[in-house]
């Protein structure tokens, strides 16, 4: 039987390929939220490292006792960070996808020279210009890339967006290659279980994805 991790990244490697990329060059972030250690350890028995959470606290409670016999798991931080979550989102994630505001690119800024670690930073764009959703506005992007980079010196790698949902994602995802191509920006994440196809073929380096591997998730209470 196949896996449906495995069925992604089959997926993964053709969209590559349509697109003339390599699917080396793409990252799989498995959306480990809401998922319990037990349904995790089998994806990491198939050799899957990458994991996103979206939750600080969730992550501090599952991941320091996987990571003690997965040690090369790498964390990222895919949901809204609050300020006082910070400091020990520094200490769990290798890299903080959701900076969305100059207050807590601030507070990562400070707490990263406090606690000597600096974590690879990724700023959030409200793509589709939402109300209900964080991120920067596409047109405040260049300026809020430029003042973390240049003023708060944070190693801001990339973009990472949550599209419109029933939306179609693709000019979205163009629009989210644009704003990275002229900020010198490398890395993309973006595309989930509905799209992470057409995000490859738009340019993404990154694809977070939950459903297609774990799985529904279960309702929230
Ligand atoms: C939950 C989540 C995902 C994964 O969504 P699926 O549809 O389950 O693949 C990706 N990105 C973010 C920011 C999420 O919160």
């Amino acid at each position: 039987m196949t896996s449906k991790l495995k069925t992604v990244l089959l997926n993964i490697h053709n969209a590559a390929k349509t697109a003339r990329r390599t699917a080396k060059d793409i990252t799989l972030v498995a959306v480990s939220k809401t998922q319990s250690s037990d349904a995790i350890t089998p994806i990491l028995d198939q050799g899957q490292r990458v994991f996103g959470e979206n939750k600080v606290q969730e992550a501090a409670e599952k991941w320091p006792r996987l990571r003690e016999k997965y040690t090369d798991v790498k964390l990222h931080l895919i949901g809204p960070l609050q300020s006082n979550k910070v400091r020990q989102a520094i200490q769990l994630f290798d890299v903080i996808e959701t900076i969305d505001r100059i207050k807590l690119a601030r507070a990562i800024a400070r707490i990263s020279a406090e606690e000597n670690k600096s974590v690879p930073c990724y700023i959030q764009i409200n793509i589709g210009r939402e109300n209900q959703k964080t991120g920067i506005a596409p047109d405040e992007a260049d300026n809020f890339i430029t003042l973390c980079r240049d003023e708060l010196k944070l190693p801001v790698q990339g973009l990472m967006c949550i599209p419109p949902a029933e939306e179609d994602s693709k000019a979205y995802f163009t629009l989210m290659k644009e704003i990275a191509g002229r900020n010198g920006l490398g890395k993309l994440s973006m595309g989930m279980s509905d799209d992470y196809q057409d995000a490859i073929l738009c340019g993404a380096t990154s694809v977070r994805v939950g459903t297609a591997i774990f799985g529904a998730r279960e309702p929230k209470e």
